[in-house]
């Protein structure tokens, strides 16, 4: 079984990584009745060594803190006690805050994060909170030094807000490199998470997650939480798909 990736839940935004509020919740309770779904804690423990989990075993995480999170999938996922990893990007938590700027094709709308109150009402209902880095830059672009500091400086802002340690990591848009690898490790995490569309290097800072999107139906999404990873260019047709969704997602 699989690390599940989604992003936003908002009505309305016919983004790749949004998914409409209906749709979440058919997925959850699918989830619910079908798989043993494990905190992300306990799933780094339990990966085998191609990235899968035990069993039936799944593991849901939700990269970039979206306020759409609180909004429109809480309720849902507490309904059905499912434990949730939220990825956060520091420094929308930072003095001044940080714009959502990563995005590919935002919705007419501007993109709200996570507050901090509603951050610790999620970590009171369990919600776990890890690292997205400080302000989602292709961590690929920088330097060794730059990508430490980034990595460094995202974890101690999230530990003071969270008042708890912070050791998990997922790449911006899942891109890395050794070097970025290597910078995780000595910005103090213990494992990293990523987004494979192929053959990756694996190991604790390259562990393989899957990306669930807006029109993935729950057909889809039984077939995805059966792999460690969904391979897109594996055929033509796929390389295409690939292409158009590496154009389209934001990752
Ligand atoms: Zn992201």
């Amino acid at each position: 079984m699989t690390v599940l990736c989604y992003h936003a839940v908002q009505p309305g935004w016919q983004a790749p990584m949004s998914m409409e509020p209906d749709m979440f919740a058919s997925h959850m309770g699918w989830l619910a009745r079908h798989r043993r779904v494990v905190p992300l804690e306990t799933a780094v423990g339990s990966l085998d060594r191609h990235g899968r989990l035990p069993g039936r075993a799944v593991a849901l995480t939700f990269d970039d803190g979206f306020r759409s999170v609180h909004q429109h999938a809480l309720e849902v996922l507490t309904r059905h006690g499912l434990p949730v990893t939220v990825f956060l990007v520091a420094a929308t938590l930072g003095e001044g805050g940080h714009d959502v700027d990563w995005v590919d094709r935002p919705p007419d709308s501007p993109l709200e994060t996570l507050t901090v109150d509603e951050i610790h009402e999620m970590q009171s209902l369990g919600v776990s909170f890890q690292s997205h880095s400080l302000a989602h830059r292709d961590l690929t672009q920088l330097s060794y030094d730059e990508c430490v500091r980034d990595l460094t400086s995202s974890r101690e802002l999230l530990e003071s807000v969270l008042d708890s340690h912070v050791r998990l990591l997922a790449y911006p848009r899942g891109r890395h490199t050794a070097a970025v690898r290597a910078a995780a490790e000595a910005a103090g995490y213990t494992h990293a998470f990523t987004l494979p569309e192929g053959r990756e290097p694996f190991g604790p800072y390259a562990l393989p997650r899957v990306g669930i999107y807006h029109d993935n139906s729950v057909s889809r999404l039984r077939m995805k939480s059966n792999r460690s990873y969904v391979p897109l260019r594996t055929s033509p047709m796929a390389t295409r798909l690939g292409r158009a969704l590496a154009g389209a997602r934001h990752g």
